[in-house]
C-alpha cells in the first residue's frame, strides 16, 4: 500500500519532534520541510531530506497528502494555515486556547472551498486533555473538572515573551498548585478559578540597553497569556538561560471528580509527564495527520477538532485489527 505523504512547513522544535515522529511511522514518508528561512541553513535529523523555501509549496500539492503546520500559534499559525489549507489537507497545534473558534472559522473557510480536510488545534491542551475533559464530563455529568499544567515549559507562552520588544530571549514555567491538586484527588471539589490553580515564571534575557520593567509590564499585560494569572517576570544573564532553562519538560493532569448514582464518589485521572514537550506535541499531531489523510479520503472536508476525529482514525492499525486486538 502507498504510504501518506507528508511536508512539515516550519522546522522549530515542533518541526524537528515532526520529523522524528515521522521516522516512527511505517506508513508515512516526509516528502520535504518547508521554511521562511534560508533553505541551506536548516540542519534537519535526516541529511537526505529536502530542506524547501515556503514559497515553493505551492508546487507540491499533487506531491503531498498532509501538511503538518508548524509555526508558533502567536503570529504563524493564523496566517499560514488558511492559507494552506486552501490546496493541502493540514494538521497543527494552534494553542490560543480563547481564539480557537475564530481560528476554527479562518481555517474552515478556504478548506471547504478547496475540499481538503485541515484537523485544527491538535497536540496535548488543546488536544488529548480536550478529549479527556469532554469525555470524563460526559460520564460523570455531576462533579468538577480541573486541568492542571507543569511545572513546565510553555512552549505558547515562551513563544509570546519571545516576541515582546527588547526580548532577546526567554522561556516561561507554568507551575501547579500543590494544595489544590491535594484537595481535588480527596474528592472536595474545591471552587478555585483555573489561573488561581497556577503561577507563571518568567526568565528573560533582555536586549542590551532595553527597559526591563517596560518588559516585565508589556508581559503581565499580554491578553489571553498573562493577564489573568499570577505572572514573575525574573532577568537572567544568556549563560543562565542556556545552562538551568535549555531542557522542555512539561506535562499536567485532567482529573474529573464527580459522584454517580447514591452518591458514590469517582475520580478520573488522565496525566502525562513529558521530558520533551515538543516532541510529544509532534508524535500527537503526526498521528492526527493520518486521520486527517484518511477523513479527506472518505469526503470529510473542512475544519475539525479533535472531537471529531474518533480514535481510530489516528492509529495506523485497520478498524478490524483493532476491534479483535483492543476491544
Ligand atoms: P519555535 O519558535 O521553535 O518555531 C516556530 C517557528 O519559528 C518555526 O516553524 C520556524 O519557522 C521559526 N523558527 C524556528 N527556529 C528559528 C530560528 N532559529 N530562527 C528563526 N526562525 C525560527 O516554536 P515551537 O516549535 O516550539 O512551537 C510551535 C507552536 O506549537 C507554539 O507556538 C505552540 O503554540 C504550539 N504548541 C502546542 C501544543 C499543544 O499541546 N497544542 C504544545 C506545544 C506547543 P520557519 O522554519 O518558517 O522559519
Amino acid at each position: 500500500e502507498n504510504k501518506i505523504r507528508v511536508g512539515i512547513v516550519g522546522y522549530g522544535n515542533l518541526g524537528r519532534g515532526a520529523e522524528a515522529a515521522i521516522m516512527q511511522q511505517s506508513d508515512m514518508e516526509l516528502v520535504a520541510v518547508f521554511t521562511r528561512r534560508s533553505p541551506d541553513s536548516i540542519h534537519v535529523i535526516n541529511e537526505d531530506v529536502k530542506v524547501v523555501h515556503i514559497d515553493e509549496a505551492k508546487e507540491y500539492t499533487d506531491k503531498i497528502d498532509v501538511m503538518i503546520l508548524c509555526g508558533g500559534s502567536a503570529t504563524d499559525l493564523p496566517e499560514q494555515v488558511p492559507f494552506f489549507a486552501k490546496m493541502f489537507n493540514t494538521v497543527d497545534s494552534y494553542d490560543t486556547h480563547a481564539k480557537i473558534p475564530e481560528y476554527f472559522s479562518s481555517v474552515d473557510k478556504p478548506a471547504q472551498e478547496s475540499g481538503k480536510t485541515s484537523i485544527i488545534s491538535v497536540g496535548w491542551d488543546p488536544g488529548m486533555f480536550s478529549i479527556n475533559r469532554v469525555m470524563s464530563e460526559a460520564l460523570l455529568t455531576e462533579g468538577e473538572t480541573y486541568t492542571f499544567w507543569g511545572k513546565g515549559l510553555s512552549q505558547g507562552h515562551s513563544d509570546a515573551v519571545r516576541r515582546v520588544e527588547g526580548v532577546k530571549n526567554g522561556v516561561q514555567y507554568t507551575i501547579p498548585s500543590e494544595k489544590v491538586i491535594e484537595q481535588v484527588r480527596n474528592g472536595e471539589n474545591p471552587a478555585v478559578s483555573k489561573n488561581d490553580r497556577h503561577v507563571r515564571e518568567c526568565f528573560i534575557v533582555a536586549e542590551e540597553g532595553a527597559d526591563q520593567q517596560k518588559i516585565e509590564q508589556k508581559i503581565k499585560k499580554m491578553p489571553n497569556y498573562f493577564a489573568d494569572y499570577e505572572t514573575t517576570v525574573h532577568f537572567i544573564s544568556d549563560e543562565e538561560l542556556k545552562q538551568n532553562h535549555a531542557a522542555m519538560p512539561h506535562g499536567g493532569f485532567v482529573i474529573r471528580s464527580g459522584k454517580t448514582g447514591e452518591g458514590n464518589n469517582q475520580i478520573i485521572e488522565y496525566s502525562l509527564k513529558l521530558n520533551s514537550n515538543p516532541e510529544f506535541t509532534a508524535s500527537v499531531v503526526t498521528a492526527y495527520a493520518r486521520a486527517a489523510y484518511r477523513l479527506n479520503k472518505e469526503g470529510q472536508k473542512g475544519a475539525k477538532t479533535v472531537y471529531d476525529v474518533a480514535p481510530g482514525y489516528i492509529s495506523p492499525k485497520s478498524a478490524e485489527d483493532l476491534r479483535r486486538d483492543y476491544l
